[in-house]
């Protein structure tokens, strides 16, 4: 296990990834599992914010996302292949599992047409709104839940929810508003 300014890496080949989550989507767990997509500004930041920090490592999956983190792993002398979160939540959109997409603007998530999103919900909610999307996620039982709430933001929605929820976590950042076109 890799480590770069305390927060944990995963240092594994993009097709053992995908692995991975086809396993998981597959045996229809009880339990979330929940991916991080590390870039090097997320990390910094969670050097200096224990609670973004805490919360990044519960992921059960953390894996490079940018250059920055490459290169911060090769200075321990550890080669990482990156996956940009962009081309992880694409390639999951393209599996066909069930999704609900939670973040961007309303406008952006329009644009956003895969069969397989069960339903959206743009990011920018309250209190209230948010107990009646954890409503929907609990009805729905979506296999993926991209969350695209901003870095950081996203991964402390992720890690506060991750025990009431049963699907695929990941936070994919600006990912849906590059997909959406
Ligand atoms: N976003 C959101 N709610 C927020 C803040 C941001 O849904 O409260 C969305 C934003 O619309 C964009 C994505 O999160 O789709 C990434 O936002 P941004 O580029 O600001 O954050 P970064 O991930 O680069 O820090």
């Amino acid at each position: 296990m890799a480590e770069v300014l305390g927060t944990r890496v995963d240092i594994l080949p993009r097709r053992e990834i995908e692995q991975k989550i086809l396993a998981y989507l597959k045996a229809k767990s009880e339990k979330s599992y929940f991916i991080v997509t590390a870039n090097a500004e997320m990390c910094y930041r969670a050097a200096q914010d224990r609670a973004l920090q805490t919360a990044l490592n519960t992921a059960d999956l953390c894996v490079p996302d940018s250059i920055g983190v490459r290169w911060a792993l090769r200075r321990q002398g550890l080669a990482a292949e990156l996956y940009p979160g962009v081309e992880l939540a694409e390639w999951i959109l393209k599996q066909g599992f069930s999704v609900y997409v939670l973040g961007a603007k309303a406008e952006v998530l329009q644009r956003l047409n895969f069969p397989n999103i069960v339903s959206k919900h743009h990011g920018f909610f309250d209190a209230d709104a948010e107990k009646s999307i954890l409503a929907e996620i609990q009805r729905l039982k979506p296999q993926v839940i991209l969350a695209a709430l901003g870095a950081g933001k996203q991964e402390l929605w992720l890690s506060r929810h991750k025990n009431d929820l049963k699907s695929l976590l990941i936070g994919v950042g600006g990912a849906i508003d590059v997909i959406s076109g």
